[in-house]
Formats: structure tokens, C-alpha cells, sequence
């Protein structure tokens, strides 16, 4: 489905990416997670085709994405971007209506169709009740759930979210991320999505890759990936790995008192 095959990425003279390749299949959920710096949304922004590649290549479906048009390249992956970046006075309806863009004409009218996916769109993130107000005037999850919104409008086979829990409290945290779950298993998509948090990174994931200084120090699944040796080495903090109580997936603590000597 998403095949990124060793992806080398520069800003300047500064190599931001080294030799990633990754697969993530329909229905897969595959988090990358990393310390600040390490890469995680400059991988985001190279496999949408935000930014060129200095190597490497990415496939969906077995189109190679450097060889499509822009339009092109977006029917075929979404972006649920960090910045919040939607127009403040735009409606959240014609915000989401954005989303069908790779699919309208040079005169940009938009059909029956585009209407019917928006509004799909707008129901399974739970925007309806939203369609009327201005974007700028939203909270913060509300806000993102609009985002995710537009991207499914794009009804794309792949999607990638770059840290969308970021600025949630707990149970907007847990509500956007139960709905991509789901979207994953019901829609089979095939999502890669950037999270700070291990945890929910441990209990979301199907797949985690770990990022350093632009190399893909470990890939595997949750339990394979989030231990004691990685974290402590990657983040420089001694970590307890306990199992999930209901889940048995690996929980981390990070031990701040042996951190302050205390
Ligand atoms: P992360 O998302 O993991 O925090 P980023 O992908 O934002 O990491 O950044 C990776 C590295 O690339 C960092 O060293 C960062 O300073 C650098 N970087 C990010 N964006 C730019 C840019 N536009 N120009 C130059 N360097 C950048």
C-alpha cells in the first residue's frame, strides 16, 4: 500500500533524513515516534510530497508519487497537518469542501459527489453541528477534528497525521484516536501518524517506528520497539517498562527521581 523505500532528505547542506524505508499496509497503523528534531515531521512533509527528495522514492498502490501531478499525488494521500493552518473566517463546511480540490475541474465547481463525501466527512468526525461556524472561532480539538474532516474528504487510500493529539486533553486525545483506529479497520486505510506520546503510541499502534537524528534507529511491533535499552539510550532517561493492565501491551514510565539523583 505505502511503501517508502530509502528516503534521504536535506535542508541545505543538513541531512534531515537518512536511508528511511518503511511499509505500512491497508489497515495498518504504523506511529512514529522520536525525540524533538529527530525527523518525524520532516518525514510527514516528504512522503506527502511537501518537500523533494534528495533519494529514495514513495509508492501507494504501486504509483510511484514523484510522478504524478500535485492533484494527482492527493487523491491518493492526505495530510492532517501540526500547524493548524485553516483559514480563520472560512466555514467549517467550505473548510472541509476544501478537502475535494484534487477532484474538481479548472473551474473548480464542485458536484453532487464532492458535497456527499464532505458531508460523510463531516458525520463520522462528528463536525456536523459545526458546518455554520467560522473555523477561527473553534477550540483546539475541534479545530482538529475539522482537519481530519477535510482530509477524509479526500477519500485517499493513505493518511498521515503529524502529532493531531498534540494540545488535547485526555478525552480528546482518546476520542480522535479511537476514531482513526477505527478508520484504519473499517476503512482499511493505511495511516502513518507521528505521536509524542509513547503510551498512547503503545496502545494505538499495529507498528512503531523509532527515529533518531534522521535514521530509523528501530521498527517492530510496540513491544519490540518500546524497551528499556531504546528509550533509555534515545531519550536519556532511565524508563520502567510495565505491562498494560487490560491490554498487556508495554507502558513506560520514565523514572525522574533516579533522573534527579534523588
Ligand atoms: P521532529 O518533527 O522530529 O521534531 P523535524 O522534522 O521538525 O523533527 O526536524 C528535523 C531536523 O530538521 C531538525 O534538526 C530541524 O531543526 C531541521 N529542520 C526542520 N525544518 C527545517 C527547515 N525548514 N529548514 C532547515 N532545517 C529544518
Amino acid at each position: 500500500m505505502l511503501e517508502i523505500k530509502s528516503l534521504f532528505v536535506n535542508y541545505g547542506s543538513r541531512q534531515a533524513l537518512n536511508d528511511i524505508s518503511l511499509e505500512v499496509n491497508a489497515g495498518e497503523l504504523l506511529v512514529v515516534i522520536g525525540p524533538n528534531g529527530a525527523g518525524k515531521s520532516t518525514l510527514v512533509r516528504a512522503v506527502s510530497g511537501a518537500l523533494p527528495l534528495a533519494h529514495g522514492s514513495v509508492h501507494v498502490n504501486g504509483l510511484d508519487l514523484s510522478r504524478l501531478s500535485p492533484a494527482q499525488r492527493a487523491r491518493q494521500i492526505a495530510v492532517v497537518p501540526q500547524a493548524r493552518n485553516l483559514p480563520a473566517a472560512v466555514t467549517v463546511y467550505q473548510s472541509v469542501l476544501m478537502g475535494r480540490t484534487p477532484y474538481l475541474g479548472w473551474l473548480g465547481h464542485t458536484g453532487q459527489h464532492d458535497h456527499h463525501s464532505a458531508h460523510a466527512a463531516l458525520e463520522r468526525t462528528s463536525c456536523l453541528e459545526l458546518v455554520e461556524r467560522p473555523v477561527g472561532e473553534l477550540s483546539g480539538g475541534e479545530q482538529q477534528r475539522v482537519l481530519l474532516a477535510r482530509a477524509l474528504a479526500q477519500e485517499t487510500p493513505v493518511l498521515l497525521l503529524d502529532e493531531p493529539t498534540t494540545h488535547l486533553d485526555l478525552q480528546h486525545q482518546s476520542s480522535l484516536l479511537n476514531l482513526v483506529r477505527q478508520l484504519v479497520v473499517q476503512q482499511q486505510l493505511a495511516v502513518l501518524m507521528v505521536l509524542h506520546d509513547l503510551n498512547l503510541a503503545s496502545i494505538y499502534a499495529d507498528l512503531i517506528a523509532l527515529l533518531v537524528d534522521g535514521k530509523l534507529k528501530a521498527l517492530g511491533r510496540p513491544a519490540q520497539v518500546l524497551t528499556e535499552a531504546n528509550l533509555t539510550q534515545v531519550y536519556h532517561v532511565p524508563v520502567h517498562i510495565i505491562p498494560h493492565p487490560e491490554y498487556g501491551s508495554p507502558l513506560v514510565l520514565p523514572d525522574g527521581r533516579k533522573a534527579a539523583g534523588l
